[in-house]
């Protein structure tokens, strides 16, 4: 049936030619000798057999050794069944598969049948190859994309469809620059296009958007792709994601230098507390021996810098450390009701609490004076950001990561997360800030008001504990730190 529904297209696409020639051949049918010629001479294979039977009573040369056959019973053998041999691909004598177009035409009163039959076992199989390869290409990961010059879609596999989000039904016929690439990332096409029409081949890293609007870079391959018999060029693009990978470099790459700069001012604190130390020492001898007011205040500045040193050192050791602390069960609520009552206390008037946590029984395991001062340092921050007042509140929820989740966290591991936001509405960050404000001695406090410690302090206790943080910030909208612990 197949064949019968390919010979269909093949008469209709032929249908002017053969118009044409049918008189010519009615005359040649005629004349019986002249049929037999080119009965003999065809290189198509031809037979005639019962169409009752489909006995075969004439074969030609050219059918023969399509077969490989040398008599007319040789060749009713191999076309046992006609009719199947319609769906299947015919068996020669040494059992190599053939496909055989096949046609027939009623003569004699419908008592015979006359067959062509046409050897398109090459063709099948390139069909085949094509397919076949069609099928690899979907396997891939990458997009692969084809393109004409004129920018338009002729070929979108499997990967492009889950890396951009867009169908093959959506991509192909429209035009990549449009589906690609967003406004401000035109240029990027345009400087593909410039360097692959001269060299012929092209790669680079882009910026691609996808069908949802968030942007992926890619390493792009461009291949052109000239057809030398038909003025025609294509473009065979293949694409990568590489998000991820970025981004795990440039954690990985920031990681070092936070462990550096630990290093280094570990160094430094340890000489500055050895520094500092006989000096606040040397205080409480000096208070008993002045007596006179002016210089007693005098030693009480001299006292203060000299624990505010010895504190900072402090904060660097801590720092430097990678922090190791105790273990044991905290309940979670109470220990924020606790950090509530110390802010409290230190808030101006026009920056109003929003408790929004109900008591629970929700358990980390942690130490409850780092976990503290977790907390104390970004609601510090968060009264910094309201000179002008505002509304700090906290929040607490759970909410479970996957493993895929969570592989900028390295360290922390899929699971359960009890999930503290802290909020404020003031200044917010600047995005150009936001990755640098984690950094060790990152400040945009004046007057020795901040040393830029307090969140490197945060991030290096919370990643001990397995957990994470993240920021969300607007400017002049207010920012929210969210801290990650994992559940017990
Ligand atoms: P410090 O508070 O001593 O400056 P931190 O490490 O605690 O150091 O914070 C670093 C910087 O991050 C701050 O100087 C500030 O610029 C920014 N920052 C932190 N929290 C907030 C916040 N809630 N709102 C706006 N900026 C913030
Ligand atoms: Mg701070």
């Amino acid at each position: 049936m197949v064949v019968v529904a390919y010979i269909s297209v093949v008469l209709s696409s032929h249908r002017k030619i053969i118009e044409a020639q049918k008189t010519k051949l009615a005359e040649v049918i005629k004349s019986s000798e002249r049929y037999k010629a080119l009965f003999d001479h065809s290189l198509a294979g031809m037979m005639k057999f019962s169409a009752a039977t489909w006995e075969v009573n004439d074969v030609n040369e050219a059918l023969l050794s399509m077969l490989n056959c040398s008599s007319e019973k040789e060749v009713q053998q191999s076309l046992s069944s006609i009719p199947a041999a319609l769906l299947d691909p015919i068996k020669t004598a040494e059992e190599k598969k053939l496909w055989l177009l096949f046609s027939a035409k009623l003569i004699d009163g419908d008592s015979y049948a006359h067959g062509v039959l046409v050897d398109i076992t090459k063709r099948k199989s390139v069909e085949e190859r094509v397919k076949e390869q069609a099928a690899l290409l979907d396997e891939t990961q990458d997009a692969i994309i084809v393109m004409e010059e004129n920018g338009e879609i002729t070929f979108w596999n499997r990967g492009a469809e889950t890396m951009y989000g867009w169908t093959q039904l959506e991509a192909v016929n429209s035009k990549l620059q449009s589906l690609l690439y967003s406004h401000e990332r035109e240029k990027e096409y345009r400087e593909a296009m410039n360097h692959a029409r001269p060299l012929h081949e092209w790669n680079d890293e882009q910026h691609h958007k996808k069908k949802d609007g968030k942007e992926i870079l890619v390493e792009s391959r461009w291949l052109i792709v000239d057809h030398t018999n038909r003025n025609r060029r294509t473009f065979l693009i293949v694409n990568t994601d590489i998000t991820n990978k970025k981004r795990m470099e440039a954690k990985f790459i920031e990681a070092q230098r936070m462990e550096s700069i630990a290093l280094l001012t570990g160094g430094i604190a340890h000489d500055l507390q050895n520094i500092l130390a006989p000096v606040a020492m040397s205080i409480g001898l000096l208070r008993n021996e002045l007596k006179n007011e002016t210089s007693l205040n005098v030693l009480r500045a001299v006292e203060e810098s000299a624990q505010s040193g010895l504190q900072l050192v402090k904060n660097i050791l801590t720092y430097g450390k990678g922090i190791r602390g105790e273990r044991v069960e905290l309940n979670i609520s109470a220990l924020l009701n606790h950090v509530l009552e110390i802010i409290e206390r230190g808030l101006p008037t026009t920056v109003v609490v929003r408790k929004g946590f109900a008591d629970t029984n929700w358990i980390v395991r942690g130490d409850l004076n780092q976990l503290k001062q977790v907390f104390l340092n970004i609601s510090v921050n968060a009264r910094d950001a309201m000179p002008r007042g505002g509304v700090l509140g906290i929040d607490v929820s759970r909410s479970s990561f996957e493993e895929k989740e969570l592989s900028n966290y390295p360290y922390a591991q899929a699971g359960c997360f009890v999930v503290v936001r802290i909020s404020d509405t003031g200044v917010g960050i600047p995005p150009e800030q936001i990755e640098t404000i984690f950094e060790p001695f990152f400040t945009t406090k004046e007057g020795g008001e901040g040393t830029g410690l307090g969140l490197s302090i945060v991030h290096g206790i919370v990643k001990s504990h397995g957990g994470f943080v993240t920021v969300e910030s607007t400017l002049n909208r207010g920012t929210t730190f969210t801290v990650h612990l994992p559940s017990a």
